[in-house]
């Protein structure tokens, strides 16, 4: 299948899907959006207010700032891929529990493989959980660790820098970092296969640059 068959059919079956109680109070199913090739995938919470009623990612206030954040690094929605842990909205925003993110996780797991992306920026604690494991936000936040031979960068949801300048300031700053952490690890990527193929004379370490 091809990933715009895969991406499709993760859709269609989000729109009727019963795994989790989620299902019972959702009005449209946010199965996510962006470019089939898209060489970065932000992975968010779950949907909001806003995103429940128009069945799309990050449209209300977070998804605003996200894209002046996207914008600083010359990007649009469309150019990467934007979804969330869970694709139907929790009560009230609450927190997304255990038993209905290991319940959803199979659509977003097809989502990773359809696009294959270079990149995935995880967005809050609940999308860095995933891929980071018990790491602390505030201490990881900004960084990238190669995942499978992806990037995955970790940073505070665009949300908690709406109400908190400092914050605001630091998803900023975080966020310019995004297109350099990409580069570094190509090229430590490229590096480390050089030398793999050449000879392990040299017992330097590998520089590490951001990541970590
Ligand atoms: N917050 C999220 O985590 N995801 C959305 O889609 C919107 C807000
Ligand atoms: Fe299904 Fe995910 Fe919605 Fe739960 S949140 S009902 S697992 S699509």
């Amino acid at each position: 299948m091809s990933t715009e068959e895969i991406l499709k059919e993760v859709a269609a079956e989000v729109s009727t899907c019963t795994k989790c109680e989620l299902c019972k109070g959702r009005t449209k199913s946010v199965p996510g959006e962006g470019n089939l090739h898209a060489r970065i995938m932000f992975i968010g919470e779950g949907p909001g207010f806003h995103e429940d009623r128009q069945g799309r990612p990050f449209v209300g206030p977070a998804g605003q700032f996200l894209e002046e954040l996207l914008a600083s690094i010359n990007l649009k929605r469309a150019d990467v891929f934007i979804t969330n842990v869970v694709k139907c909205r929790p009560p009230g925003n609450r927190d997304p529990l255990p038993a209905e993110i290991n319940a959803c996780n199979d659509y977003l797991e097809r989502q990773i493989a359809a696009i294959n992306p270079q990149a995935i920026v995880t967005l809050g604690r609940f999308s860095m959980a995933k891929f980071f494991g018990g790491e602390k936000i505030s201490a990881i936040h900004g960084r990238a660790r190669k995942i499978d031979g992806r990037i995955c960068i970790a940073m505070y949801h665009p949300a908690a820098g709406l109400h908190q300048q400092s914050l605001k300031d630091t998803i900023r700053s975080d966020f310019r970092k995004i297109p350099q952490m990409i580069v570094d690890a190509e090229r430590q990527s490229e590096e480390g296969h050089t030398k793999t193929e050449s000879s392990k004379m040299k017992e330097e370490p590998p520089e590490q640059l951001a990541l970590f």
